[in-house]
């Protein structure tokens, strides 16, 4: 066995949230190609690159995860 019980249960938890974005998913705000996907405690929005950084100091006291795959996206 190389991790312990509770390194498995944490590894599985983390697994549990990456949501991987779709070519099909927009901004919420302009409808543009979403790159971001932020998480928080209600839900979660869908931004992209501009929007992202342009909301990101506002939600940053809500939030509970920032994914940013601007880079996964435009490698293709
Ligand atoms: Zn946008």
């Amino acid at each position: 066995m190389f991790l312990s019980p509770p390194a498995i249960i944490i590894l599985g938890m983390e697994q549990t949230t990456q949501t991987t974005l779709q070519v099909s998913d927009r901004c919420d705000v302009c409808g543009a190609q979403a790159y971001i996907r932020v998480e928080l405690e209600l839900g979660e929005l869908l931004f992209c690159a501009h929007h992202g950084n342009a909301n990101k100091e506002k939600l940053a006291p809500i939030m509970t995860a920032w994914h940013d795959q601007s880079e996964e996206l435009t490698r293709r």
